[in-house]
């Protein structure tokens, strides 16, 4: 069994690991529960870019503290794509206005650019790209991506970010409605950690 470090300190993401690879790996942990204690510039433009620059990051740090030998390095990038706004905020979901914005202003801020769009013109995803660094160096990336619309208002109290304004038209709700155990059936995030699975998988680590 290997130990998979995951770059990142989101507790809701962390839990969302673990239910989906804790099966898999000797143990998951967050770059903050193995010492590592990083601000990494995410300057990629894409979500896959992103996602292995903040896993290269995080290797080096395991590497020079002489600790990388038997694990994975695993990191995520994610955020909204709407296609009216040319795919923004985009890698920019979590800086749209500000780091420090609350995400109901940053909502209303978005619904407020897309007052005259029309129902058919609405069309929005969460993406999630995922990297992983095996400890022969080897770097892979898996994305997964849920389809929805932007809404006309912030519906539900569930979830976290964009979730109030995303609305699932087969769900005839938003992700904020959904419970977690729904949201995590059918995000980007679980769709991505089911195809890394498989890349585990394919290189003997389960
Ligand atoms: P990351 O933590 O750098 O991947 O930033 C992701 C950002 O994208 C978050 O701060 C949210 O703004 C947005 N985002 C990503 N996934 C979700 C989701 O499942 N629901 C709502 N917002 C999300």
């Amino acid at each position: 069994m290997f130990q998979i470090i995951f770059a990142t300190g989101n507790q809701g993401k962390m839990r969302e690991i673990r239910a989906i690879l804790g099966e898999m790996a000797a143990g998951i942990t967050s770059m903050k529960e193995a010492g590592i204690d990083l601000e990494i510039e995410e300057n990629g433009t894409t979500f896959a870019e992103n996602a292995v620059i903040k896993a290269q990051a995080v290797a080096e740090a395991l590497r020079a503290g002489g600790d990388a030998r038997e694990c994975v390095v695993m990191a995520d990038d994610s955020g909204l794509e709407i296609d009216c706004l040319n795919g923004e905020p985009g890698v920019y979901s979590a800086r749209y206005l500000g780091e420090e914005t609350p995400f109901d202003e940053k909502s209303r801020d978005l619904l407020a650019r897309m007052a005259d769009v029309q129902e058919e013109d609405r069309s929005a995803r969460f993406v999630c790209a995922i990297a992983a660094i095996f400890p022969d160096g080897e770097t892979v990336t898996s994305e997964g991506i849920v389809e929805g619309r932007i809404g006309h208002e912030l519906r539900g109290d569930n979830g976290f970010g964009y979730d109030p304004i995303f609305y699932l038209p087969e769900w005839e709700r938003t992700a904020a409605e959904l419970t977690d155990e729904e949201k995590n059936r059918i995000s980007h995030r679980s769709k991505a950690l089911e195809l890394m699975k498989e890349e585990l998988r394919k290189r003997k680590y389960a």
